[in-house]
């Protein structure tokens, strides 16, 4: 009886792994075709250990005013003159409305300046910005993936797949995602 239990259990946790969010791309052809997909692979892994699967698709004309569970990522290709010197994104906070952005031009030479891909930056700041509205915070953290600014520690971590949230961002960031998806029911 109880191996049949134990099965059952597990196929529920296969159908349901945790709150899922959608994101929603706005002007992809800010960035390069090879390095978006790349990039959205690699936030989505991000954010993925920390619990929150990731659905991305490029934003169409129903988008104006999305669900709950679905969060705006606009692709610049320029630089923003409000970006702070050495931001490569941003993130507005205004509840479920909330949205993030992120700067080709800066993330290209902030890769440039650390030595490393532009899609694996490009895709750390995607998880960084995602991570600023699923806080509901534009704080900061002295490790991991909210950090200030991307130093060469981070990007030696990204690169070796160590670049993460901390245990207290994901216990945070799990309820405004499950949140999030209650509010679109
Ligand atoms: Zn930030």
């Amino acid at each position: 009886m109880l191996p049949v239990l134990l099965v059952m259990l597990l196929a529920r946790l296969a159908q349901n792994p945790g709150p899922r969010i959608t994101v929603v791309i706005h002007n992809p052809e800010a960035v390069p075709a090879a390095v978006l997909p790349r990039a959205q692979t690699l936030a989505a892994h991000i954010l993925s250990q920390a619990g929150i699967a990731t659905e991305w698709r490029i934003a169409g004309p129903g988008d104006i005013a999305p669900r709950p569970d679905v969060i705006p990522l606009h692709l610049l290709s320029t630089r923003p003159v409000t970006l702070r010197r050495d931001a490569n994104g941003y993130a507005i906070l205004s509840g479920e409305r909330s949205y993030a952005g992120v700067s080709w031009p800066a993330v290209q030479a902030a890769a440039d300046t650390l030595d490393i891909h532009e899609a694996t930056l490009l895709g750390a700041v995607m998880a960084h910005e995602l991570g600023h509205i699923l806080l509901a915070s534009p704080r900061h953290a002295a490790n991991g993936i909210m950090v200030t600014r991307f130093g060469v520690r981070e990007a030696q971590a990204v690169g070796r797949g160590e670049l993460g949230f901390l245990k207290d961002e994901v216990r945070r960031m799990q309820a405004e995602a499950e949140r999030r998806c209650a509010a679109r029911r």
